[in-house]
């Protein structure tokens, strides 16, 4: 009986196994079209100086608006993407949209674009990044290219080589989602980038937990040592914010200061209806 039952089980898991694959075989089909269907869309997200409000640069966030699922997360559909291949054709498009939307802007913020492993491994990157901004007329000074660890993990010798020759171009380079790899320390041993990205998960607990804060007051300690400026994400309160003015954190990005929105819609003046983010700082400086 016990026995019938564990077939029955791993019948019923087996099942679910495939339908899950024929899901993610789907999307990923739907994702290969996507581009051409016009589905994507970027959001951006504000970027601000934690000592005077102001405006540093904009995120860029990848939205895929599915024709029967709606919008479907990044976190969902990036990783199939990488699987099958399609985010090279995806990110490139995410660059060369991103460039070319920051070109037409009145105010020169810098944007900072998100890669992914399998863009180092697989194409000229560095080329294509030139080419984009040859192509857009966007400063090179103005672009901010983010890369995770798992990205240096995946080819160490290759990504610092294109890392350099993405640096020679003007181009500066974010390590994103800091402190959740497995050689945080090494990694900012072995090139030198121009930000650092405290991962929100210790943001969430700042106020509650002693050893988040005592992990963001030693990576903002490490970071002036190296000269590196840091940047807090996912700082969704007014009291996540005033611990980092305290701790002397350079930069800070979260739903408090702003949420990801369509790029007409950022620099909308904010109006009192939109509380959770206005008046974050009151001597912040209205972009145009
Ligand atoms: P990420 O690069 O670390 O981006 C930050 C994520 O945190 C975004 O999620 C953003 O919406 C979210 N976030 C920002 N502020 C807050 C906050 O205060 N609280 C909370 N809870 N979340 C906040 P999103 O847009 O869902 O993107 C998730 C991830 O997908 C990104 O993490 C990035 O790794 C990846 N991604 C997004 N766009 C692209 C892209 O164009 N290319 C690649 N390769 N990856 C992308
Ligand atoms: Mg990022
Ligand atoms: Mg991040
Ligand atoms: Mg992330």
């Amino acid at each position: 009986r016990a026995k019938a039952d564990i077939g029955r089980a791993v019948c019923f898991y087996e099942s679910k196994m495939d339908e899950a694959a024929r899901a993610r075989h789907t999307l990923a089909q739907d994702l290969r079209r996507a581009v051409e269907l016009d589905q994507l869309d970027l959001h951006y997200q504000v970027q601000t100086s934690v000592r005077t409000g102001q405006i540093c640069g904009y995120e860029v966030l990848l939205r895929w608006h599915h024709p029967e699922r709606g919008a479907v997360p990044p976190s969902e559909f990036i990783p199939i993407a990488e699987e099958s291949g399609t985010i090279l054709v995806i990110g490139e498009w995410v660059l060369r949209t991103a460039c070319k939307e920051a070109a037409s802007w009145e105010q020169p913020y810098k944007i900072a674009v998100n890669l992914s492993p399998v863009q180092f491994a697989h194409a000229d990157l560095a080329k294509l990044v030139h080419t984009i901004l040859l192509e857009t007329g966007l400063a090179p000074s103005r672009l901010e290219l983010e890369i995770t660890e798992s990205t240096i993990i995946a080819d160490k010798t290759r990504t610092l080589h294109v890392l350099r020759q993405i640096r020679a171009l003007g181009v500066t380079v974010a390590i994103d989602d800091f402190g959740t790899g497995y050689s945080s320390l090494d990694t900012l041993r072995s090139f030198p980038f121009d930000k650092i990205k405290l991962d929100r998960s210790f943001m969430s607990e700042v106020d509650h937990s002693i050893q988040a804060k005592a992990i963001v007051r030693a990576v903002l300690t490490l970071g002036k040592s190296l000269d590196i400026p840091v940047l807090a994400e996912g700082v969704e309160t007014n009291h996540q914010l005033e611990i980092l003015r305290v701790e002397g954190c350079d930069e800070a990005q979260g739903f408090f200061l702003g949420r990801p929105k369509p790029v007409g819609q950022i620099f909308q003046v904010e109006t009192s209806a939109d509380d959770d983010e206005a008046s974050a700082f009151s001597g912040r400086l209205p972009p145009h």
